[in-house]
């Protein structure tokens, strides 16, 4: 099969566009997509300039996913003056899944412009997630409680070093999940904050919102795409399945969703199309509603909505 483009030796069918690519023109194309992503939902604000840049902290697990994002973001904005970048791995505490790929996280950042934190949930809250696993005082599937601890060092680490904004390597496939279980689960509240949080424009988000606001740029790209120009880039990355990650809903809706592909290419990107639209309805519903704003975290000052974060709640629950 030849690429559409130059006519060289193609390496990827992309289904649900039809085309051939070789590896020049997939990558070129990941590329464009990423790039357009950052434009579009205005990640790179006009007030940013060499004197006052922004700073983007960049959760940098080792994996596929990241490490292009981190590889793509240094290529992009490495030279660029207006942008600071810092990406930082957290050790989950899980035996044999997590040492390489910070490893590979390492040299990813070895060569590269990028300031490089790491921290784990040991040092943090005192656990692993081996014996939160085993534990499971509240009857969850492992992801459910590593979701919460991991989102809260990133946002802790965020504020730390006083981050515009936190870029994470969700791909297309993880945010058709993400979609699918919201609507699946009928959590409307999920799909609004899913918006608000990472999927609106950024010139859309609350202003005063305590939160660093999230982006996801590589969400417009399927994970095959992003596993292929990883490989084609000799990008250093830890290609592994987490022991916990089949126990998790999300790992059922995975295997749905992969079929629905199958059968049907493009699936993906029609969930996406239109689950923003009503995850942005369900913001807008939101946000009439509410009053004040959010509190702190009596324990931990994090942002919350309660008394205490979910985070210093499941801490409580483990003890
Ligand atoms: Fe944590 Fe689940 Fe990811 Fe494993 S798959 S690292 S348990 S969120």
């Amino acid at each position: 099969m030849e690429c559409d483009r130059c006519g060289r030796e193609a390496v990827i069918h992309v289904a649900y566009s039809g085309a051939h690519l070789c590896g020049t023109h997939l990558r070129q194309s990941v590329d464009r997509r990423v790039r357009r992503r950052i434009r579009s939902d205005g990640l790179l604000p006009d007030t940013a300039t060499p004197e006052d840049p922004v700073t983007w902290l960049i959760g940098l697990s080792g994996g596929k996913d990241s490490a292009v994002l981190t590889h793509i973001l240094a290529d992009t904005f490495g030279d660029d003056p207006r942008v600071e970048l810092i990406a930082l791995s957290i050790h989950e505490g899980i035996a044999g899944y997590r040492d390489e790929s910070l490893s590979a996280a390492e040299s990813l950042v070895e060569d590269r412009p990028v300031e490089y934190v790491s921290t784990s949930y040991e040092r943090e809250f005192d656990l692993r997630m081996d014996e939160v696993a085993e534990a499971d005082p509240w009857d969850m599937a492992p992801c459910a409680y590593c979701g919460v601890f991991r989102r809260d060092i990133l946002s802790a680490v965020a504020t730390e070093y006083d981050a515009d904004l936190l870029l994470t390597g969700h791909n297309l496939d993880d945010e058709a999940e993400t979609a699918l279980m919201n609507i699946f689960e009928g959590d409307v509240a999920q799909m609004a904050q899913h918006y608000d949080a990472s999927l609106a424009p950024l010139e859309a988000r609350e202003a005063d919102s305590p939160f660093v606001p999230r982006a996801k740029p590589l969400r417009d790209v399927p994970e095959s795409e992003i596993a292929l120009y990883a490989r084609l880039s000799d990008i250093p990355a830890h290609i592994a399945e987490c022991p916990h990650s089949s126990e998790s809903f999300r790992g059922t809706v995975q295997e749905l969703l992969l079929e629905l592909e199958a059968d049907h290419p493009g699936t993906r990107h029609s969930i996406m199309s239109g689950y923003e639209e009503l995850a942005k309805l369900a913001a807008t519903q939101k946000r009439r509603g509410e009053h004040g704003p959010a509190g702190v975290c009596e324990e931990c000052g994090a942002p919350t909505d309660g008394d205490r974060c979910r985070a210093c709640e499941l801490q409580a629950a483990l003890e």
